[in-house]
This record gives structure tokens, C-alpha cells and sequence, in this order.
């Protein structure tokens, strides 16, 4: 086992390394001042005139929110003036897969069955710019779908300042029961004995104790929360989807061809909500229908996912027992857009009808099913329910953080208060009288760093610099050339941040 190396090594080297975010972790800064005109502050579901909120950089927090008496404010060096714009907190989007993209380019078995882990994995960092700069500073991502526990990975890279992105929350794989959520091979000669190999698009357990194991596997592969699918279409070889050709249709398939089917007794998903419990991490349920949503409620899951139909007409039981559970609704609309009409248009309606049931909801998109970047598509549609627009915007951004955990996240945001990130955007356009205006922000800090300004892009890429002074001056080389050896300097000179010098 090794010896953890002492603080002090790890301080000088990372003082010595181009790496933003560790270089300003360890260097105590001042602090800066946001001034805004109009606020959205999600504790009042109200927007605010006229209010600073001072940021410490070093920290990535804030660290006070002062409303002023009137509109005029004393800028100092290194303040932020967004007045005329709209402000509101960093959004969240609550359901995401930043190793997906948009289903219409290609669908999710072509993407985990046919690309490159290589390949997803630049796609991801391309979606995480994407996402950042559209306002989005943190993602739940309820799993990568057979890509592993790569989300996690790509977490820490993005906490680790090496790249672009909003906060990761991720699940890794997604539980689910035998012969549910995995790439059909049932059609294939002999099923899965004749040396077909797909990847793996969830982690299977099953009973009491199977479950147990799974949540264990998952927090040691650094899950953030659980994800498990409460049902699933997993009947779809029953009554095969039509190919093209003579006989590539069933003629006469029944009407539910292949309905959502619970994966899960109750007993099993009591105990994932008791073990994710232990490990103090939320959990989100998958549930295409109301009958196992209802299951999941009562098992005490944080969040449930989706809801497209009610074939059980459960519903009125179900918006009861969230409430009385106090589990966030996830309704995925911006992905329902994709069903037939007459589903969407009752997704919609459940929704309004949820609202006024008093259930919670939180805006998640299953961004990922389509493009990264348009995840506010989930609160224009939230609006357009019937949901206010004040009630829509808490949806995506306090209700995103409790569906995250809350204060199990480890990390405070989602509106601004102090010792919260210090993840601030910025609208062009007021939401209340624009129902576009959440594709317009012009300004995005996320952990108290810029990243989005006046509409463009900054410091998206880092470059080394050269050191002022690289220790090869022409006259070493002239000594070269003269055929004595050049004096010795400290050898390969270290990448410099800019402004700073290299340490000698
Ligand atoms: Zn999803």
C-alpha cells in the first residue's frame, strides 16, 4: 500500500503546472462583484431587481448576495457587469447521457453495438462544451449506456479543470433485472451461446440480495446516484419489430405490442432505495408506466423518470403517494416530443396534471436523444404544460439539486446564497415574455469561472505558454557552435500559466 504524498509536495507541484483549476484552488485570490439588474432567485420563485452577488474565485463560491437600494452601483477592477441582461443560477439538467447523441443521427443500440469507446468519448467532451456554454453548469447523467463507469471518469477530468463541462452527477450503469435493458441477440441462432458479443448496456441483478450487490458495485465503480429501471419494454421478441422484405412484418400484432412490464417486485426495489441509503446517494427510477412508478414511489426513491403511459389508471394513486413521499417527477418531455402525437400531447396533459396535484417536478430532458446544448428545450415544453414560468425555472435549477441529492451531493447550487457554487448565466431576453429566451445566454461562470461572454466562448482550450525566460539564449548557442558545451540550465523548461512565472 502506498504512502499518501504530504500536502505540501502536492501544493508545489500543482503551483508549477498549467492547470487552472488547481493552480487557483491553491492560491488565495480576491474576491469580485456580479451586478444585475434582474435576478431569477429560485427561494422566492421570483424575479429580483437590482442585486450584486460577490464571488471568490479562488473558492468558486459566493460569497455574498446584497440586494441595492436602487439601480447604480461602484464597480471596482475585475467586476462582472451583466445589468440589462437577465441572471439566473447555473441550470441543471436532471436527466442526461453526455455519452449519447441525438437519436435522429443515430439510434442508441447503432451507438453503444457499433461505436468506439474512443469515439463516444470525444463525442462526450464535445457534448459537455456544448452544454456548458448553454447555460447548463451541472448534469445528472443516469448512465452511459455500455459505456461503464466512463462517466465517472469524464466527471473527474472535467473536476479536474481538464476540460469543459458542467458539474458531472453520474449513475455509471443503470440496474436492471435479467432479459430487460440489453441489446437483443434473441433472434441470433442459438441466442447468446454461439460467440455473439455485444456490450453490456446495463448492470444485471436480480432478488434481494442481487440488488444489494449491484448498488455496492455501482458506489465502488463512483456512482453519485443509483439509477434502476422499475419496467421496461422487454417483450419486444414476443412480437418482433417489423424489418423490411416479404415476411419481415408480424400481420396481426396485438395492441399493446409491447407493453412496459415491471422489472422489479417491490421487495427488490425496497432494498436498492435501503442500500443506496447506506451509501448516502439518491436514487432514480426508470418507469415507463404508472404501475411500477407507484412501486418505486413507495420503496422511497428520490426521483422517478419518464411516466409515458398509465395503462393501469394509476394515476391519481400515484401523484398521491409522490406527494406524500415528497419523489420528484422527471416527465423527460423534451424525449416525449419524439412519440406519436396523441401520447406526447397526454404526456403533456399528465404533467399539467401532476402540477396542480402538487407533485414535484424537475426538468430533465434524457438530453442526449437528441442534441446536447438544446437541454432547455425540456423547460419551454414544461411552460408550455401549463407549469408557470417561475415554478419551471425552480424546476431546473433547486428542484435539479434535490433531485441530485441535495446536500448528498456534496455541492450547494441552484440558487444563489452564500457558500453556493458560484454558477451564474445570463439571458438576453426576458423568459416571462419570450418563451425562446432560455436559447439565448450570453453569459456563463460556473464554479466562479468564466466561460461564456457577451455570447462568446472563453478560455474553452488551454495552451501552455513559453516561459518568459526558456534558459536557451543565442549565446549557448553560439558556445555550441564554438564546439565547447552549452551551460546547463534546469533542462525541459515546465508549461507556465499565463501572467505566472516559472518556478525556479
Ligand atoms: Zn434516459
Amino acid at each position: 500500500m502506498s504512502t499518501p504524498a504530504p500536502l505540501t509536495v502536492l501544493y508545489t507541484y500543482k503551483a508549477k503546472m498549467c492547470v487552472p483549476h488547481s493552480v487557483i484552488m491553491t492560491i488565495p485570490s480576491t474576491t469580485f462583484h456580479i451586478h444585475t439588474s434582474l435576478l431569477f432567485d429560485p427561494k422566492k420563485k421570483a424575479f429580483v431587481k437590482n442585486v450584486s452577488i460577490e464571488v471568490n474565485p479562488g473558492m468558486g463560491e459566493i460569497v455574498s448576495v446584497t440586494e441595492r437600494p436602487g439601480e447604480s452601483f461602484s464597480a471596482k477592477d475585475g467586476d462582472i457587469d451583466l445589468t440589462g441582461k437577465v441572471v439566473l443560477p447555473g441550470l441543471v439538467d436532471s436527466h442526461t447521457h453526455i455519452f449519447l447523441h441525438s437519436y435522429e443521427e443515430r439510434n442508441g443500440t447503432q451507438q453503444m453495438r457499433d461505436q468506439s469507446a474512443v469515439e463516444r468519448i470525444v463525442r462526450a467532451t464535445n457534448h459537455a462544451r456544448a452544454a456548458l456554454l448553454a447555460g447548463y453548469t451541472t448534469y445528472r447523467d443516469l448512465g452511459t449506456e455500455a459505456l461503464g463507469n466512463a462517466d465517472a471518469n469524464l466527471r473527474d477530468c472535467v473536476n479536474r479543470g481538464l476540460t469543459p463541462g458542467p458539474r458531472l452527477l453520474v449513475a455509471t450503469d443503470a440496474l436492471a433485472s435479467s432479459g430487460s435493458y440489453e441489446l437483443r441477440v434473441e433472434n441470433k441462432l442459438g441466442g447468446n451461446g454461439l460467440g455473439l458479443s455485444v456490450p453490456r448496456a446495463s448492470d444485471v441483478a436480480d432478488g434481494v440480495d442481487g440488488v444489494r450487490a449491484a448498488v455496492r458495485r455501482r458506489v465502488g465503480e463512483g456512482a453519485d446516484l443509483i439509477k434502476f429501471y422499475s419496467d421496461y419494454r422487454r417483450k419486444t421478441m414476443r412480437f418482433p419489430p417489423d424489418v423490411p422484405g416479404p415476411g419481415g412484418r408480424v400481420l396481426f400484432p396485438p395492441k399493446r405490442r409491447n407493453p412496459a412490464v415491471p422489472l422489479y417486485s417491490k421487495e427488490e426495489m425496497e432494498a436498492i432505495v435501503k442500500e443506496a441509503q447506506l451509501a448516502e446517494i439518491p436514487v432514480a427510477a426508470h418507469a415507463g408506466e404508472t404501475k411500477a412508478a407507484l412501486w418505486a414511489a413507495d420503496a422511497g426513491v428520490t426521483t422517478i423518470e419518464h411516466i409515458f403511459e398509465d395503462t393501469a389508471e394509476l394515476e391519481q394513486p400515484l401523484f398521491q403517494k409522490m406527494v406524500e413521499k415528497k419523489t420528484i417527477w422527471i416527465p423527460t418531455l423534451a424525449t416525449a416530443e419524439a412519440l406519436p402525437a396523441d401520447m406526447f400531447r397526454e404526456c403533456k396533459l399528465r404533467v399539467k396534471r401532476a402540477y396542480d396535484h402538487g407533485v414535484r417536478l424537475a426538468a430533465g430532458g434524457d438530453t442526449g436523444t437528441f442534441s446536447h446544448g438544446l437541454n432547455a428545450r425540456e423547460v419551454e415544453i414544461m411552460i408550455q404544460c401549463g407549469v408557470s414560468v417561475e415554478d419551471s425555472l425552480e424546476a431546473a435549477t433547486i428542484s435539479g439539486w434535490e433531485a441530485c441529492g441535495g446536500d448528498l451531493s456534496g455541492f450547494r447550487f441552484g440558487w444563489f446564497e452564500k457558500g453556493n457554487r458560484a454558477d451564474i448565466i445570463a439571458l438576453e431576453t426576458d423568459p416571462r415574455k419570450d418563451e425562446k429566451a432560455l436559447r439565448n445566454v450570453s453569459f456563463v461562470m460556473k464554479d466562479g469561472r468564466v466561460w461564456k461572454r457577451d455570447g462568446v466562448a472563453a478560455d474553452m482550450i488551454s495552451v501552455p505558454q513559453w516561459p518568459e525566460d526558456d534558459g536557451n539564449t543565442s549565446e549557448e548557442w553560439s558556445d555550441l557552435e564554438a564546439g565547447s558545451p552549452p551551460k546547463m540550465s534546469m533542462s525541459v523548461p515546465l508549461p507556465v500559466c499565463r501572467g505566472q512565472k516559472r518556478a525556479s
